[in-house]
Parts: structure tokens; C-alpha cells; sequence
């Protein structure tokens, strides 16, 4: 079905923007500085293999699978909120 060529467009632009914002959102939220020795959450000790594997890991991995799952649930929620809800 066509829909014109400024519709078809437009889509491909939102599509982008879509995928660039994405992308930052991740960058944003790459851990910054070292690693820790102990879990932030739980205070558990981090295994070097794991501080190694992840520059400025936070947490140790049960934390961390809390956490995806934590930010895929807020980013299902973010994607159907208004821009300003990123002005944290
Ligand atoms: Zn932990």
C-alpha cells in the first residue's frame, strides 16, 4: 500500500531518532570508574574475573540481573512516556 514518499520518509527518520536515542540512553548509563570489590547492592565480594570482564562493574551478577531487569521494565514504560520524562 502506498503511503506516499514523504510519508514512507518520515517513518525512516523516526525509526532513527528512535534508535539514536536508544543508544545514548545505554551510553548515559555505562558504569563510570572503577570497579568495585563489593557488590553496591548487597555487599558481596565481586570476583576479579567478573571486575575484569566489566570496567566499573557496580554489582555482582545477581544484582546486576535485578537491575536488567529492573531497566527493561522502565525502558518498556519510558518508550510510551513524553521526552521530558528523560529530563531527569
Ligand atoms: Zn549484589
Amino acid at each position: 500500500m502506498a503511503t506516499g514518499w514523504a510519508g514512507d520518509g518520515a517513518v525512516q527518520d523516526q525509526i532513527d531518532a528512535t534508535i539514536k536515542d536508544a543508544i545514548q540512553r545505554v551510553r548515559s548509563q555505562l558504569p563510570q570508574g572503577p570497579s568495585l570489590s563489593h557488590c553496591e547492592d548487597c555487599d558481596s565480594p565481586i570476583p576479579e574475573a567478573r571486575r575484569q570482564a566489566v570496567p566499573g562493574v557496580r554489582c555482582c551478577v545477581a544484582c546486576q540481573e535485578l537491575r536488567d531487569q529492573d531497566q527493561a521494565a522502565f525502558s518498556g514504560y519510558n518508550r510510551r512516556g513524553s521526552k521530558d520524562s528523560q529530563l531527569r
